[in-house]
């Protein structure tokens, strides 16, 4: 599940797929790693315009238990070995950032897994180090968010997180439904949103989004209408909406093997889609990219960079990172990645040049998940024609923009675009 693009803490943190693997399905809840622009019409690299302009993110794995729907990195631990990993994490921060000054970077971005684990002594921590690293500084402005499980935003917590900086807090509501939270594995209840968004408040953490998730087993007896009013009710200043799919190494993959449980039919998926895009539209609401909605100024800064294709680093286990060309990514699993760091070694899993092609997919699939769109050229006119008459996309200038009825469609809209700019 996860569109993901906003975070994990409900667990849909920084999912980096590929775009070979880009079906409908992985739209609901990963997040596409940014990737460099290319020409459209010859094929050619163009250098990250922002290649300047540097984005961080750290993984924290850590969780209490594993969520029913979630297949992401994480360590389950009842106990946090905190000292342990800021040890780590310093020591990866030291191999990465071994070329001098960089640009200060203008988004930091904390995903998991759950790093509101941390606590509030752990973030203190965490920022310490992070801003004693040499080569890296934090610019003045910059976008500072972390992910954060409701239970764990307690008053003491949110006042000492925003002393460390962090000024966006995205919660894992998931859902206001007690048998829905207890279904999904979730370690809040109903009422730990609204006694985190105060205290986040309270400290002075005045940008909060909300995850939440739709396409949930009817059994469930959930009510979309009801959860995204709950979600309203708290004034939230981004809502980020995930659509439930069965990985199949989860609980819910193996509830489903046996035939418990079955992943909401198609046009479901859609309704409870375009409900939400009304709904949250309506409230004032701006559907800026498929699954994240924002008020004005709100837009998530961090997300943007990667679907703007900027380049960003990545530390911590199973963390990617793009230079504007390539991208690699770190250990997995928490046990490998602290053993390298611990030595002193490169975490680094594997990594992979961009081809021309895979360059111009991405661009294709990236441009058309954003409202910003993606620039028309000669050889798209045709097909877009056919868009515009179905009610899939909309021409402004000359940019081409989906529309919610497109996003349903974007996988099969953006191989189609791919595979005549292609040719
Ligand atoms: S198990 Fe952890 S990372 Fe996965 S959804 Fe739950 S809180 Fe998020």
């Amino acid at each position: 599940m996860q569109f993901k693009a906003e975070n994990c803490s409900s667990q849909l943190s920084t999912a980096y797929g590929g775009l070979s693997d880009a079906r409908l399905e992985d739209f609901r809840l990963k997040t596409l790693t940014a990737a460099p622009a290319v020409d459209s019409v010859s094929n050619r690299y163009i250098a990250p315009t922002q290649a300047a302009k540097l984005h961080l993110y750290l993984h924290i794995p850590f969780c209490a238990r594993r969520c029913s729907y979630c297949d992401f990195a994480i360590a389950v631990r009842r106990v946090i070995p905190l000292s342990e990993f800021i040890d780590g994490i310093t020591a990866e921060l030291k191999t990465r950032f071994n070329d001098g000054e960089i640009e200060p970077l203008t988004t930091v971005y904390l995903g998991g897994g759950t790093p509101s684990k941390l606590g509030p002594t752990g973030i203190r921590q965490l920022f310490e180090r992070l801003r004693n690293t040499p080569g890296l500084t934090i610019a003045e402005d910059a976008e500072i968010t972390m992910e954060a499980n409701p239970e764990d935003i307690t008053p003491e917590a949110a006042a000492e997180w925003a002393q460390a900086g962090i000024n966006r807090l995205s919660i894992g509501a998931q859902s206001f439904h007690s048998v829905t939270l207890a279904w999904m594995h979730r370690t809040h209840d109903v009422d730990a949103v609204h006694r985190g968004m105060i205290a986040a408040r309270t400290a002075g953490i005045n940008n909060i989004s909300i995850d939440l998730i739709f396409a949930l087993p009817t059994d469930l007896e959930r009510s979309w209408d009801s959860d995204l009013s709950m979600a309203l009710s708290l004034h939230p200043d981004h809502i980020s909406l995930y659509g439930l799919t069965v990985e199949p190494h989860t609980p819910l993959g193996r509830w489903a093997a046996r035939g418990e449980v079955a992943e909401a039919p198609e046009e479901r998926y859609a309704a409870e889609f375009l409900k939400a895009h009304k709904f949250l539209t309506t409230a004032g609401f701006e559907h800026y990219e498929v699954s994240n909605y924002a008020k004005s100024g709100k837009t998530s800064r961090h997300n943007s960079s990667y679907w703007g294709r900027s380049p960003y680093i990545g530390v911590g286990p199973s963390a990617h990172s793009f230079d504007g060309a390539s991208r690699r990514w770190n250990e997995r699993e928490y046990e490998p990645w602290r053993v390298k760091v611990s030595a002193a070694e490169d975490p680094i899993g594997g990594s992979e040049l961009l081809t021309a092609a895979n360059v111009l997919a991405e661009d294709v699939y990236l441009g058309l998940r954003t409202m910003n769109g993606l620039p028309v050229t000669i050889v798209d006119t045709e097909t877009i024609a056919i868009w515009q008459k179905n009610g899939w996309a909309v021409l402004r200038k000359d940019r081409v923009t989906l529309t919610p009825e497109g996003w349903l469609r974007l996988d099969g809209l953006a191989a189609a675009l791919t595979a005549i700019r292609s040719h």
